[in-house]
């Protein structure tokens, strides 16, 4: 295969192909890079590569050279590397991936016989599909999913352990469309795969695309996340590693998939009130913690984009299925569908309301008093009837996971208009009026 762009993640692959007993063509423009690699150097700084560069050199198994063309004659599979920097503005430096997707059209248009192409430099989502496909199409001349096929396989290596990581990759992603070309390159791609239990994924371009981000941009939560609490930590003399330390021992709730999945902003009785608690005892000490202060105006729109998106259907008579905060408790403090009620009956939409847990009869103490200053009016709205709820609503509302409420999504005349926050289907795109928030 040949490897276009010898850097950082281009070197790492070509010796670890090498290693795995593929022959590789490396492509770059810089002289020295190829001059480097043709003599055996690594033009990188990274555990093990000097050695394994040395090694496959000798061997006739990694050579460099600064034509693509050249190298794609030579081979069935292209892997781009090259460099996506970003500009002052934050937006992509596309231009090594526009000339290196050219170059390759340009070696395609006297090539027989088909060619993949796997983008693994990090790349925003549409860019496989909107530039990297049309850049090789123009210069070849020939046709994505036929005669070539173009995945993006975004590379989860780390500097410093790059070797390692690249042969243990958390999971290998693989975006692509479902047309042949597309398709038989992930075949070719995947028969590369170094071996191990990794999660395989294929799926679409944007996806793939739109992973790598999220993952970065994940681990520099994760970063900031954790200085955060060394700053609130050591004013107050306590030890911010026990307490992450502690943290990370929580693989239920804390280093786990909970929590993360998108639906309906935070609510319910602790929440809320903690991180207004910390923030406060945060300020009180002078301590400058912008993610966790950001935290309630970040649910706070999130908040009022659910509320938007039931007001945007134009319709007066809402049914809302699910009150509290979270299925199976009747606990109503701060619950998010109370706040969405409220700002519906402030808009002069006609709500019912179904929650098989509440129970005006049953709510007491700071329960009942939340409810009395936010909805004093629940009682005429709350059914526990849910056919009666539905009768001639225009929307329903999903506002908590009770697993009932998917059933009764899908026996819905399509003309109602569903709002669905806590995603109760995971497929509603059949559904002509289903509306989803964040998905
Ligand atoms: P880099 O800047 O080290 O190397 C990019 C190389 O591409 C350079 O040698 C450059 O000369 C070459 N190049 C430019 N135009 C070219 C062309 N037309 N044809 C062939 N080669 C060309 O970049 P890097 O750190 O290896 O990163 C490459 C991509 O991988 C980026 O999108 C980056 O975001 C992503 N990535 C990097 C890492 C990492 O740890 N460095 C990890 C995962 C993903």
């Amino acid at each position: 295969m040949s490897v276009l762009g010898l850097g950082y993640v281009g070197t790492v692959s070509a010796v670890c192909l090498a290693e795995a007993g593929h022959t590789v063509i490396g492509v770059d423009p810089n002289q020295t890079k190829v001059d480097l690699i043709n003599a055996g150097k690594s033009p990188i700084v990274e555990d093990r590569v000097a050695e394994m560069m040395a090694e496959h050199v000798a061997a006739g198994r990694v050579s460099a050279t600064t034509s693509a063309d050249e190298a794609i004659a030579e081979t069935d599979l292209a892997i781009v590397c090259v460099g996506t920097p970003g500009n002052d503005n934050g937006s992509l430096d596309l231009t090594h991936l526009e000339r290196a997707s050219a170059n390759i059209g340009h070696a395609l248009a006297d090539r027989d016989g088909f060619f993949g192409v796997v983008i693994r430099s990090t790349v925003l989502p549409g860019t496989s599909r909107n530039v990297v496909i049309p850049a090789i199409e123009a210069a070849s001349g020939k046709r994505s999913g036929v005669d070539f096929g173009v995945v993006m396989n975004p590379e989860f290596l780390r500097e410093g352990s790059a070797v390692y990581d690249f042969n243990n990759p958390p999971k290998i992603v693989v975006g692509g469309t479902d047309d042949e070309g597309s398709q038989r390159t992930a075949d070719m791609l995947l028969s590369l795969a170094p071996p191990g239990d990794h999660p395989v994924i294929r799926t679409r371009f944007e996806v793939a695309e739109m992973a790598k981000y999220i993952d970065n941009t994940w681990h520099a939560l994760k970063v900031a996340f954790g200085n955060e609490v060394g700053r609130i930590c050591e004013p107050l003399g306590i030890d911010s590693h026990q307490v992450m330390d502690i943290f990370c021992q929580d693989t239920k709730l804390n280093i786990s998939d909970k929590y993360l999945k998108p639906g309906m902003a935070f609510g319910g009785s602790c929440l809320p009130k903690d991180v207004r608690a910390v923030s406060y005892h945060a300020r009180s000490h002078d301590v400058d913690l912008p993610i966790i202060y950001n935290l309630t105006a970040s649910n706070e729109s999130h908040l009022e984009r659910a509320v938007k998106l039931i007001l945007d259907t134009g319709v007066r008579d809402v049914a809302i299925l699910g009150l509290s905060f979270k299925a199976g408790t009747d606990d109503l403090r701060e619950a998010p569908m109370v706040e969405v009620a409220e700002r519906l009956l402030g808009k002069g939409l006609r709500l019912s309301i179904y929650d098989h847990n509440v129970s005006l009869a049953f709510l007491t103490g700071a329960n009942a008093r939340f409810i009395s200053e936010h909805l004093p009016h629940l009682g005429q709205l709350l059914d526990d009837d849910i056919d009666r709820v539905l009768d001639g609503a225009e929307a329903v509302v999903i506002g908590n996971g009770n697993p009932d409420f998917a059933a009764v999504v899908e026996r819905l005349d399509p003309s109602i208009h569903v709002i669905d926050l806590v995603r109760i289907i995971d497929d509603g795109s059949e559904l002509p009026n289903y509306q989803g928030l964040g998905w």
